[in-house]
C-alpha cells in the first residue's frame, strides 16, 4: 500500500518541491496549506489539497486522520526583514507545532518531521563572520534568534519529549537558507537570495545601475539548493536519528560575494549602496555536516553558483513578466 504522506506548507517553498518529490516516488500525499488555492506557489492535482488553518486543534486533527506519517513546514516566517519585525507573529507558529504533534500522537502517525532552522544557534557564537561551522551542539547554552529563533527551539524540543514520553518517532531539520526557483522573491518575505537575484533582475530590465543592500554586505552566510534540501530532509526523515541535524550548504560566503556571484551570472555590473541600518541578523553563520553525514549519508552537492543560475534565470522571467504587464 503507498505510504499515506501528510504535507503541511505544501503551498510554501519546500513544501511544493516535497509534494512534487513524494508523489513522483508513488506516496499518497495531502497537502495543506492556510493560503487559498490559487496563492500556493504549487499545486499538484494528484494529491489531496486541503486549506486547513493548523493553530487550530480541530484543522489539525483534520489533517493527521489516516496518515502514517507527517512532514510539518508550516510556519509564519520570511526573510530576515519579515522574522524580525514580526517576532509575535513566528512565535504564534508554536500553535501549529504543538497541535500538530499532539493530534499526531492520538491519531497513528508514525514518523513526524518538524522542519527548523539555523536561526536556533546561539547569537554568541555567529558574532564574527569568519565562523566556524556550526554543529548540532552550537544551540546550547540557548540564545536563538529572537522570537523566530525561541520558536524553532522550542519545537525542536517538543519533538524531542514527544519522543522520549510518548514513543512518537520525530526528526528534526535545521534547514540553512533554502533557495531555488518558485520560491516568494517579492512582497516582504522573501531571502536574500531571492531579493538580490529580483533587485539585479530589476536593474538589468530596467537600465538602472544600483542596487541596495543590507549591512555592509561582509556578513557570512551558507545557501542550500532546493534539490539538495529536498534529499537531505528525506534523508533526515528516513535515517535513524530523533536528533536535530543540519540540512546545509557548507559554502560560506558573504552577502557581497553572493550579490557578485548573481551579477556574474545576469552578465552585469551594479553600484551597490548599503543600508546599515536594516536588519542584518548574526555576522556569520555556515553549517557543519559532519553529524548529519555520519548518520544519513547526506550532504549537499550543488554549488552556489550551480543552483544561482536557475533561480536567476526564473525570478529575472517573473519581474520580466510583471514589467511587460
Ligand atoms: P514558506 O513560507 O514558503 O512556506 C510555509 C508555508 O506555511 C506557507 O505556504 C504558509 O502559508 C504556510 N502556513 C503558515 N501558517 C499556516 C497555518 N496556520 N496553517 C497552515 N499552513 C500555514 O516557507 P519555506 O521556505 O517553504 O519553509 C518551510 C519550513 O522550513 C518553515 O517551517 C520554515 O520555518 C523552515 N525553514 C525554512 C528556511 C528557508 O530558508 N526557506 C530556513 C529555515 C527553516
Amino acid at each position: 500500500m503507498a505510504e499515506r504522506v501528510l504535507i503541511t506548507g505544501a503551498g510554501g517553498h519546500i513544501g511544493g518541491y516535497l509534494t512534487a518529490q513524494l508523489l513522483s516516488e508513488g506516496a499518497d500525499v495531502r497537502a495543506v496549506d492556510v493560503k487559498p488555492a490559487d496563492e500556493w506557489l504549487q499545486r499538484y492535482e494528484d494529491a489531496e489539497n486541503l486549506t486547513l488553518d493548523l493553530r487550530l486543534r480541530e484543522d489539525c486533527e483534520r489533517a493527521v486522520a489516516g496518515m502514517s506519517v507527517a512532514y510539518n513546514l508550516a510556519c509564519d516566517m520570511g526573510g530576515m526583514g519579515y522574522i524580525d519585525e514580526h517576532k509575535a507573529l513566528c512565535m504564534l507558529s508554536v500553535l501549529i507545532n504543538t497541535q500538530l504533534l499532539d493530534a499526531s500522537r492520538g491519531a497513528g502517525v508514525e514518523r513526524f518531521l518538524f522542519a527548523s532552522s539555523a536561526c536556533v544557534y546561539a547569537a554568541g557564537k555567529q558574532s564574527v563572520a569568519e565562523l566556524e561551522p556550526l554543529r548540532e551542539q552550537d544551540a546550547y547554552p540557548a540564545e536563538p534568534q529572537d522570537g523566530y529563533g525561541w520558536e524553532k527551539l522550542f519545537g525542536e524540543r517538543m519533538c524531542r519529549h514527544f519522543t522520549e514520553d510518548f514513543g512518537l518517532e520525530t526528526r528534526v531539520v535545521r534547514y540553512h537558507n533554502v533557495y531555488g526557483p518558485r520560491g516568494t522573491f517579492e512582497g516582504g518575505r522573501e531571502k536574500v537570495p531571492a531579493a538580490i537575484c529580483r533587485r539585479v533582475a530589476e536593474a538589468r530590465l530596467t537600465g538602472g545601475g544600483e542596487i541596495e543592500i543590507w549591512g555592509d554586505g561582509e556578513q557570512t552566510r551558507s545557501f542550500t539548493y532546493i534539490d539538495d534540501c529536498i534529499e537531505g530532509t528525506l534523508a533526515v526523515m528516513r535515517g535513524p536519528s530523533s536528533e536535530p541535524l543540519n540540512v546545509g550548504s557548507a559554502e560560506r560566503v558573504s552577502i557581497n560575494e553572493l550579490a557578485d556571484i548573481v551579477e556574474g551570472i545576469a552578465g552585469t555590473s551594479l553600484e551597490r549602496t548599503y543600508d546599515t541600518s536594516a536588519p542584518q541578523g548574526v555576522r556569520g553563520r555556515n553549517s557543519d555536516n559532519t553529524l548529519v553525514r555520519k548518520l544519513t549519508g547526506w550532504e549537499p552537492s550543488t554549488s552556489l553558483e550551480d543552483g544561482l543560475r536557475p533561480t536567476y534565470a526564473w525570478i529575472e522571467e517573473q519581474v520580466a513578466a510583471r514589467i511587460a504587464a
